[in-house]
Formats: C-alpha cells, structure tokens, sequence
C-alpha cells in the first residue's frame, strides 16, 4: 500500500488548510482593490516555451524542470514559474488589443525538482502578477506595492524589501564583460558550477549559495555602475516613487534573479526570520520576455510570491492561525420522525448560509450532544415527539447554558440569536 505522498510534496488539510484558505481570500481581495484580474493557465506546456521563457541557462531549466514525453511523442514539462504561461496566453489571445496595459494576477501550483528542505518543495505555490504594456517606473512599482500591502494585510512585518537595476542588454553587455575580467581572475577559487556560469552568463554567478563564491561576489563590481543615463534614471524614479508611496526599501546590488529575462528593476521581499530560504516574494522587470515569445516588443513587470513561504513569515511573525468556520448549532433528534424534521431544518439553515450540522450515524442523544461539543458547536437544539407536536423546541447556547424556548420551524424568528 502507498501511504506517503511523494517527496517533497505535502497535503493540506485540517488547521493548515483553514490558514491557506485565508491568504487566498487576501489575495483576491487585494486583488480587487488592484483591479486585476485573474488567470488560469494549464498546468503542464508544452518545453520549448520554458527554455525560451525561463531561460537555457537557468538553474530551473538545466536542472529542476518536470519534463516528460507525452503519448503523442511531445516534450512536455510541469510549469516550474507562472510567467511563461501568462505570457503565452497574452499572446495567444491577443490581449494587446484591450485597453493597455494588461493586469493578470494567478495562484498556481509550480513544480521543480530541488531538494526539498523548509520553504523548499518539488510542488510548491506561487501566487503572482502580470503587467503587460507598461514601461514606465510607476507600473514597477504598482507591482512592488502589491506584494507590500499583501504582507502587511497577512500581518507579515519582519519582511525587508530589497531593489536593484539590472539595466538594459547595453548596461548587461558592459558589465558581463566587467564580471568576466573581474572573476576570470579569480578562476580557480570559484565552485565548478560558477566556471562553468563563467563562460555562460557570469551575471549567474552572483546567485551562487556557495559560501566560496560569496566571498568572491562581495568584491564583485556593482551593477549599479554600470548602467547608462537612462536606466540609471529610471531606477532612480523607481526608488523616488517607492517613497512618495511610504514603501521602506534597502538597494541591494546582490539581487540578480534566478531567471534570464529580467532587465532594469528586480527586487526581493526577504524574510530574515525563516532560514535560509527567506525570499517570499521575488521579481522585476522583463521588457524582451514576450519578444522572445514571439511578440511584438511589450515591456512587462511582475512578481511571484511562494505561499508556503508566506505562511512561515506569518508564523514567524506571531500570526495566529486562523479559526476555522464555527458550527452555528447541531440539530440532534430522537426517534424516526424528529430524524427527517432535523434534517430539513438543517438544510434550510444551510440555505441562509448558516453553518448548520445533524447526526448522520443513528447515535444516542447522548452521543450526539457529545460530538455537538467535540465540533464546538454555538448553539443546539434536540427535535423528538414533543417538539414535533408543539412546534416549540429548546435552543441551547452551549458557551453559557442558557435556554431559549422558540418556534423551530419559524428560522427567522430566532436565526438572529445563533448568527449573532
Ligand atoms: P530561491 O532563491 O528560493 O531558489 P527562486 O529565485 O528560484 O527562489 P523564483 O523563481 O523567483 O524563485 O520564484 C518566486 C518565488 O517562489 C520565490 O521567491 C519563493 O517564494 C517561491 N519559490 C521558488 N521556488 C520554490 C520552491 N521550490 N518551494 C517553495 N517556494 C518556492
Ligand atoms: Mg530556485
């Protein structure tokens, strides 16, 4: 028998669902007030949508990807990002031609084969947004002010919004070459990966979790030197409106991205507080990613934000958990008749949306009022022969005893006392 879920995959139920259940409603909430609006992509692409979107010379695309032959003969591959599909079907469905720019917003299950620890699985969630059309620095940070007031909504403070610019491909080109002399020197002492990033796209090498190599990367030039008037200026517009907005912010030329379509502002929502995979919320600007698709030149933003990850900083940021939805009142019965009588007064209560349980396993009253207790029932209320001929029923506050004699069968009449 198989009773374990494969590694690095988890199932979500109980306490934790109700806690997941709650960041979802924040977001569409949030999401409202955005006024974006949601998309839903298929789970699996087709590759080479991946390898041109993500990037060949990515961690995710050499290493991490869910690729697999279909019965048709196709490659296909688990989507290990929300962008690349997004972006897809702005194309596919011509969302240009609506009044620009375009708002998309998605929670997705994402796959990547990377070994598993706290804050890291092979399934994980990304909540994420789109903006499509927009150059100017005010869209970045639009989306910038989306993942902020979605961490101060979830109650998430101990988070530290960190931006840098990566230029445009002039600015990358001039420094590539800036890194390449720079760690070219230093050859030797870099990890094998990073010799090889050396040849490929030493801008990677700045990523590189090897403590070796971060060494080398604190000496590293910075970015920020090499960008020209005009990335350099909308960076600085970037970094003004995040202030005029009130939004705190460190300028971190450490952050890169681990993927290869982002150009000028990247930034990261970093968490010091939930080990080493602290980084909740992570993106930038893409403006050549729906080109390589196959577009026409669309300048792009966005983000995405693991939500397991935002999970652990709620913790860790003394959130309680969320209550789950209270049991309004138990309707218990005894003998045949009051059995149909409370199980349609149950339903009419679940009609009004009061959330409203009865026995389904023929227990004793006794049983019942026992289980009415274990689910933590507000109120109950007991249907036998009695009730049935007078109409009049005892409705019972479980939280302080008291009684109050009503009409059942006239909800309205009484549904005020257990929604109150
Ligand atoms: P990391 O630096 O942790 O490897 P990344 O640079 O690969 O992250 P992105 O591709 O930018 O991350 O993904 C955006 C967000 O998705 C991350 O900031 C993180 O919150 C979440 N995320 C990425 N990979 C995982 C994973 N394997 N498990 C859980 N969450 C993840
Ligand atoms: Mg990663």
């Amino acid at each position: 028998m198989i009773t374990q879920a494969p590694r690095g995959t988890y199932d979500l139920y109980g306490e934790q669902m109700t806690d997941w259940q709650r960041v979802e409603s924040e977001i569409a909430g949030l999401m409202q007030a955005f006024h974006y609006s949601e998309i839903r992509t298929p789970v699996f692409e087709h590759t080479e949508l991946f390898q041109r979107g993500v990037g060949d010379t990515t961690d995710i695309v050499q290493k991490e990807m869910y690729t697999f032959e279909d019965k048709g003969g196709r490659s296909i591959t688990l989507k290990p990002e929300g962008t690349a599909g997004a972006a897809r079907a702005y194309l596919e469905h011509k969302l240009y031609a609506d009044p620009q720019p375009t708002k998309l917003y998605y929670v997705t299950p994402c796959f990547r084969y990377e070994k598993p620890q706290a804050g890291r699985n092979r399934q994980f969630t990304q909540f994420g947004v789109e903006l499509y059309g927009a150059s100017s620095p005010v869209a970045d940070v639009e989306v910038i002010s989306i993942g902020y007031e979605l961490l101060r909504r979830l109650g998430i403070n101990n988070v530290m919004l960190h931006i840098n610019s990566l230029g445009c491909e002039n600015c990358r080109a001039r420094y590539n070459n800036e890194l390449k002399a720079y760690f070219g020197e230093r050859r030797e002492q870099l990890c094998d990966t990073c010799r090889d990033r050396l040849e490929r796209n030493p801008l990677r090498i700045l990523d590189c979790k090897n403590p070796e190599c971060r060494e080398i990367v604190a000496g590293a030039p910075s970015i920020l030197d090499a960008l020209d008037d005009e990335c350099r200026a909308h960076f600085e517009e970037v970094k003004r409106l995040l202030e005029a907005l009130g939004i705190p912010y460190v300028v971190d030329p450490g952050i890169v991205r681990g993927l290869d379509y982002y150009t000028r502002t990247v930034f990261e929502f970093v968490c010091t507080e939930i080990g080493a995979q602290g980084t909740v919320c992570a993106g930038g600007r893409y403006d050549h990613l729906i080109e390589e698709l196959g577009g026409d030149a669309v300048p792009a933003v966005g983000f995405g934000a693991g939500i397991e990850r935002l999970l652990l900083a709620m913790k860790a940021s003394g959130r309680p958990s969320a209550e789950p939805c209270a049991l309004s009142l138990f309707v218990g019965h005894y003998g045949a008749a009051a059995e149909a009588e409370a199980a349609a007064l149950t339903y009419r209560l679940r009609q009004e949306n009061i959330p409203a349980e009865c026995d389904l396993l023929g227990r004793s009253v006794k049983a019942q009022m026992k289980y009415a207790n274990k689910k933590g029932a507000r109120f109950t209320m007991i249907l036998g022969d009695t009730e049935l001929e007078t109409g009049s029923a005892v409705l019972k506050n479980m939280e302080n005893g008291d009684n109050t004699s009503v009409f059942f069968r006239d909800i309205s009449d009484w549904k005020g006392l257990i929604t109150g």
